[in-house]
């Protein structure tokens, strides 16, 4: 008997498969880490080979179709970070190959259509009287030639599911339907260059251009602008620039094809480098601080030493991470290997981007989530054959196939959005780093300026190094803190709307110095809720058990949670009163009113908010910095995206609106990430020594402990308090915590899923608490009705988190008997950071 393969599929199952192979020591040559079509259930879907087993332990197998790649994409220290995944995530290893590869490496089964028979014409009476959609089918069918997508019939005909439909077609032996696997997409694109011949021949030359000179200009405009591109070191021009910036017909450029005169290739699409406003300052050339000279030389004596060791930078905000990190990443690459870069959602942070591009150049990859899919593959496949040094990226990035890895940066590790919540693998990037890093034995370096507790913990411990910067740089000095009262205000009457008198003087003062404001308001839209004073109706979203929020601008309501989006109604739905009313504000009413009560005080600032609404064009985010740098606008009004790797040195104030609603969430994290919010975001004030910052916390909760340690920069102890609650509850870091949802499209399965479910887990299992199903605050989402429980696991007891695993496996395997388990469907999230 022959060898066989052990392929997993991209698909959310939990084994894998065997497949038979030709007995061809060619073939089999490097294959483990390739992708390979393999049938599938009467289709066809792409797998990645994870071992050649010497002999098959089923008869006949079935053999794979096709191997896709000539290199494999995966190497064995990704194969095993893939299956550390895989088990401690509990999820399976196609689904974390599947998010490790490009969107557009995962080839899909597609139907192709054959038209065997055209119909009579009494065959089409009977069809159109019996079926008429089907008829329609029908119809498109045979003038496309079937030569159309299952997507696009979908689309021309507006049917869902017409795979029922096709089958009727086939069994009256109309058509075929053949199983085939889709092209991987074309990413090349014609482009033209001037032929060496003419250009080395100046008699061939002139004597073409005279040809044409008085009669077809365009020609010879065509064929200058390519000479002066390829002395210029651009050889292949794609062909639709051409074609836009000459105006020249492609029946021209196809007969000077044919002539001879212009060549034509295909290449690969350009990246798209549209030029963009930089960021970054010039900062090439500091010189590190004592205090940024120690961490640096700290992390350099391990990285010197070679093998896995792990750090973790604690600095506060403005005192020169990027640089520290900058100069190691010099020495690692100099020493010729490579470094992988991450910080969180990129799109968020193209300034950051800029500063480490300013440095390295062309040597840095960076994969950000605005990329398109061709593009990422592009970068996938250049990072893979070695055309970067440095690859920054988010979540997703900590799979870059970069080899010869030498050192990984995790930067703001704290940031949430490192954690995967949906679809699986929902696995935190940091972690997963960690695991690669201690795989490829190599340091790795977690910075912040606020580090979430389990890294704070681990340091603590002494798993990690713990490297500090207490100091800004270059003289800068932490911002001044000042809590205003809100109740206090409220009763002594200096309140303007929402804003403390205290806040508009400062503000005032700012906008006469021309000094940059940030105001933040963690909320969108321009309130959150309308409401019916004659009824109590609030408008709610169809699909989740959420109001819908009202947004001015664009008069719609839209759900934040779905995205479902309705006018908005002039008068109520329920009783037709026109009084409909607006309860609470969002950064868009607060830029309004904002703009209202500073008139009082005799200044017309220009203020622009700062949210996903108005930065999700492309660019959109650059240009309102770039126009903040440059002094263009004076105060800025968003959410927390204010808060993340912002460095303007002309920011001197910062106003933190409403305080309070951060500060009572029903989420054992609650207190972290306001502290890390509000301290993130008090650090864009005073980063330059000349603009020294103050912060304004409005608050009608001054005492709140996040308040008092924000207010006196007691960091150290905000973190020892809150450990500690943390050990008393049994929360993380001191424990595992695990967050199982059970869907469902009735809350009344759902619940009975849970129940079932509940009822298979141990209850007095030493080092596990598990709590009884709940219906959470939002009981529906997107139509799925939810029910949660918790399981709290001691670390100490279960280290690596086997019980856990174990634990669950067992639990899913006996829920699968279960009748309950077909009309639920069970999320098991690991290390969860959301109870909601
Ligand atoms: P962090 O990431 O720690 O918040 P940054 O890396 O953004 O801080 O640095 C804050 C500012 O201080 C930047 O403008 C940076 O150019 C400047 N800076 C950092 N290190 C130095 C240094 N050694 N000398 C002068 N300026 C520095
Ligand atoms: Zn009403
Ligand atoms: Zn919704």
């Amino acid at each position: 008997m022959g060898k066989s393969l052990k392929v997993a599929v991209l698909l959310p199952i939990e084994s894998t498969f065997d497949y038979s192979i030709p007995n061809d020591n060619e073939l089999l040559n490097d294959i483990i880490g390739k992708r390979v079509i393999v049938p599938f259930n009467s289709r066809y879907v792409t797998g990645v080979v994870l071992e050649i087993n010497e002999r098959s332990s089923v008869a006949d197998l079935k053999p794979i179709i096709e191997i896709l790649d000539e290199l494999p994409i995966f190497d064995s220290d990704m194969l095993n970070l893939a299956k550390w995944i895989s088990k401690y995530y509990i999820c399976s290893i196609g689904e974390v190959l599947r998010a490790a590869m490009p969107p557009n490496f995962n080839l899909n089964s597609i139907k192709e259509i054959e038209i065997i028979r055209q119909p009579t014409r009494d065959e089409i009476i009977e069809i159109q009287r019996k079926a008429p959609k089907r008829n329609k089918l029908l119809q498109l069918l045979i003038r496309t030639g079937g030569k159309i997508s299952i997507k696009s019939i979908e689309k021309e005909l507006d049917l869902r599911n017409i795979s029922p439909q096709l089958e009727a077609l086939s069994q009256k032996g109309f058509i075929q339907i053949h199983e085939a696997i889709e092209t991987q997409i074309e990413t090349k694109i014609l482009a033209l260059s001037i032929n060496p011949e003419f250009v080395n021949d100046e008699k061939k030359l002139m004597s073409y251009l005279d040809k044409y000179e008085k009669r077809f200009p365009k020609r010879t405009q065509l064929i200058s602008f390519l000479i002066t591109q390829k002395q210029n070191g651009r050889e292949f021009i794609p062909q639709n620039e051409v074609v836009n910036s000459f105006k020249i017909a492609s029946s021209t450029i196809q007969s000077m094809i044919e002539e001879g005169v212009v060549l034509q290739y295909k290449i690969n699409k350009p990246i798209s480098t549209k030029p963009r406003t930089n960021l970054a300052g010039n900062e090439t050339y500091h010189k590190l601080t004592e205090e940024q000279d120690k961490v640096f030389c700290d992390i350099m004596q391990f990285l010197e030493k070679g093998g896995f060791s792990s750090h973790l930078i604690f600095g506060v905000t403005g005192s020169g991470k990027t640089l520290v990190y900058t100069k190691l990443i010099n020495e690692v690459i100099n020493r010729g290997k490579n470094v992988l870069y991450l910080l969180p959602e990129i799109s968020l942070t193209p300034q950051l981007v800029d500063r480490v591009q300013s440095f390295f150049q062309q040597k840095v990859a960076v994969l950000h989530s605005q990329l398109s899919d061709n593009e990422r593959n592009q970068i996938f496949q250049k990072i893979q054959k070695g055309e970067y040094q440095i690859c920054m990226g988010v979540r997703s990035g900590v799979f870059a196939p970069l080899t010869n890895l030498g050192l990984i940066i995790v930067d703001e590790e704290h940031d949430q959005s490192y954690k995967q919540e949906s679809p699986a693998p929902r696995y935190n990037a940091r972690d997963t780093a960690i695991v690669r890093a201690n795989i490829l034995g190599i340091p790795i370096v977690l910075g912040s300026g606020t580090p979430s507790l389990e890294s704070w913990n681990n340091a603590k411990l002494g798993l990690y190094n713990f490297h500090t910067i207490l100091n800004r740089a270059d003289g800068a000095v932490l911002p001044k803190i000042t809590i205003v009262d809100m109740a206090t205000e409220r009763k002594e009457k200096r309140l303007k709307k929402y804003f403390s008198e205290y806040l508009l003087e400062k503000v005032v003062e700012r906008v006469h110095r021309k000094e940059g404001v940030i105001l933040f308001h963690n909320r969108r839209g321009y309130s959150p809720q309308l409401y019916c004073p004659d009824c109590g109706d609030v408008p709610m979203c169809r699909n989740c058990d959420v109001s819908l929020t009202y947004h001015k601008h664009s008069n719609k309501l839209v759900c934040h949670y779905c995205g479902f989006v309705s006018e908005s109604p002039k008068i109520c739905n329920v009783c037709g009163s026109d009084e409909i009313k607006q309860l609470g504000y969002g950064t868009e009413r607060l830029e309004e009113d904002l703009a209202e009560v500073l008139k009082e005080y005799g200044v017309e600032p220009i203020i622009k908010r700062f949210d996903r609404d108005t930065t999700s064009r492309v660019n959109a985010y650059r240009n309102l910095i770039h126009r903040f740098i440059e002094g263009d606008i004076d105060i800025l009004v968003g959410t927390q995206m204010l808060s993340k790797g912002i460095n303007i040195e002309r920011v001197s104030l910062v106003g933190i609106v409403d305080a309070d609603m951060h500060l009572f969430f029903p989420d054992f994290r609650a207190n972290e990430r306001a502290f890390q919010l509000f301290t993130q975001t008090a650090g864009r004030a005073g980063r330059k020594s000349e603009f020294p910052g103050e912060v304004i916390i409005q608050t009608s909760n001054p005492k709140h402990t996040v308040i008092q340690h924000i207010q006196n920069y007691s960091i150290q102890k905000f973190y020892e308090d809150e450990l500690a609650m943390r050990r008393q509850f049994k929360y993380p870091p001191i424990a595992r915590f695990t967050k199982l949802q059970f869907n469902a499209e009735d809350l009344d399965s759902a619940m009975r899923g849970a129940e079932e479910f509940y009822k298979l887990l141990p209850k007095n299992k030493s080092g596990f608490i598990i709590s009884k199903p709940v219906v959470p605050n939002i009981a529906r989402i997107r139509n799925y009705y939810r029910i949660q429980l918790f399981i709290k696991s001691s670390k100490k007891l279960d280290r690596s988190g086997n019980l856990l695993q174990q634990l669950l496996k067992d639990a899913i395997a006996s829920f699968q008997n279960n009748d309950i388990s077909k009309k639920v469907r069970v999320i098991i999230d690991i290390d969860s950071y959301s109870n909601m």
